[in-house]
């Protein structure tokens, strides 16, 4: 461990000389000295637990708020997404494995943000949220925390992804600078828990009754997964225990899930599945149920309950506003609809323009969607965050978006906007160099990248596993 890069954590407790048990999560590591608890970014130095990762994060990524599974909240509002390394549990199908286990971690992916850096990426590139993501942001909580207060001063909305393995004091915390909840359930089975997880599942449930409670602003999802938890009595579980415990109105996301980490010998989940889950909740009484990383016409609609109009149209993580006016009431029977800010601003990328010209710009990156990627993070290499001006044409479509980076906001999502466009060119003249790495489902950070040059002078190996 390298201990000169630790700040005090919050959250633990001494039980004897020179040892300490960390709080923020359920696990409650007692860490021997100079050795880290499970998270592997927490860990005891001289009797007093730290926390490694403050502002130690993968690259700041702008991508859309229906990649979080939040679907009636700003709809297509562009969101920041942070995610650090580490996680509180080991799931044995993590879809963001490489950063979410430290052991299998490249540190070249590491970066060092304030959270005056952060903020300000927000504000000059005119992103209204900022979401805790990825990994798992509980074991990011000081950092979370301290980003998200100044994020909320500066009129910047906070959201926080995650599967909720943490302990009811910080949660407190996380209810008064977190303005949205992504929560997942995995299952309503302890042994699933335990076994898959290596967590447990009254906490979870427990924490997640307490946002509820606390009426913030909630949505909830389950990931799907062939032969662990996609049986008809797995997902009745899940529904009862939502209709009992948050009501019929919480929007409630079944997730695909894509075959990962140790959990490699099933297909990705059948379409069949998931709408044999979203119809039994339908049937139970959910109002707003959808089916998250699938592309079906119609099923991820949200649909007014009195009329039955389309309120907001989706396709893949695309959303866009159908009939709801400014107040969020139907446009065809005044009906007031669960979606807040509506039409909460997107600008700064231009609005498509349909039947433009191609632009003639001397550099181009071409991308073709594939029933295995329809997303894909654009990077820009060398790290260092050149400003840049992109312009994007879909292809099939003929539509034109601009595109800005600045204030060092170097990697964002393109997602398939309908079943027409076949995929995307990205044209530019800057000296600025850029890649595309697939993006196999909503919040799932690609690695693997070549960007070499990022490994530069920053020291950015901040624990020593070994
Ligand atoms: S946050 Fe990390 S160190 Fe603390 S109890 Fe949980 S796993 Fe252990």
């Amino acid at each position: 461990m390298n201990t000169s890069q630790g700040r005090l954590a919050q959250h633990w407790v001494a039980f004897k000389e020179n040892r300490a048990e960390c709080r923020l999560c359920p696990r409650h590591c007692r860490p021997k000295d100079n050795r880290m608890g499970f998270c592997g970014v927490r860990g005891t130095v001289n009797g007093e637990i730290q926390t490694f990762n403050f502002g130690q994060s993968l690259a700041a990524t702008e991508e859309i708020i229906e990649t979080e599974a939040v679907n009636h909240f700003a709809p297509g509002a562009r969101i920041l997404s942070m995610g650090n390394v580490g996680c509180m549990m080991a799931c044995s199908f993590c879809q963001n494995w490489e950063t979410s286990q430290t052991q299998h971690l490249d540190y070249q992916m590491v970066r060092q943000y304030t959270p005056e850096q952060l903020v300000a990426m927000c504000l000059e590139n005119q992103i209204p949220v900022i979401s805790w993501t990825y990994n798992d942001p509980v074991v990011w909580h000081e950092f979370v925390i301290e980003t998200s207060k100044l994020a909320q001063q500066n009129g910047i909305k906070t959201l926080y992804k995650s599967a909720f393995y943490i302990e009811e004091e910080p949660v407190k915390e996380l209810l008064e600078c977190i303005d949205i909840f992504s929560l997942s359930l995995k299952s309503l089975n302890d042994e699933f828990y335990r076994k898959q997880t290596k967590a447990r599942l009254q906490p979870v449930l427990d924490r997640i009754r307490q946002v509820a409670a606390s009426g913030k602003y909630l949505e909830l999802s389950q990931l799907v997964i062939p032969e662990l938890n996609d049986s008809d009595e797995d997902v009745e579980q899940t529904i009862d225990w939502v209709l009992e415990n948050v009501g019929a109105d919480v929007p409630l996301h079944f997730v695909a899930f894509h075959p990962a980490y140790q959990y490699t010998h099933v297909e990705r989940t059948d379409i069949a599945t998931l709408k044999r889950a979203r119809d039994l909740a339908l049937k139970k009484g959910m109002k707003y149920v959808y089916l998250g990383n699938t592309h079906e016409p119609d099923l991820n609609d949200t649909i007014c309950q009195k009329c039955g109009t389309t309120l907001i149209k989706r396709y893949g993580l695309h959303s866009s506003v159908e009939s709801l006016d400014k107040k969020s009431c139907c446009t065809q029977c005044g009906e007031q609809s669960p979606i807040l800010y509506p039409l909460l601003s997107t600008e700064n990328i231009s609005k498509p323009q349909a039947g433009a010209q191609k632009p003639d710009l001397k550099k181009q990156l071409e991308i073709h969607w594939s029933d295995e990627a329809q997303s894909a993070h654009i990077l820009q290499l060398g790290g260092t965050g050149e400003k840049d001006t992109l312009t994007i044409h879909s292809i099939g479509i003929n539509k034109l978006i601009r595109k800005q980076l600045s204030a060092g906001l170097d990697r964002f999502i393109l997602s398939r906007q309908s079943a027409d466009e076949t995929g995307v060119v990205i044209y530019w003249d800057s000296d600025c160099e850029y890649q595309n790495l697939a993006v196999l489902d909503r919040a799932h950070y690609p690695t693997n990248f070549s960007d070499a040059s990022n490994t530069s002078d920053q020291e950015i190996r901040f624990l020593d596993l070994t």
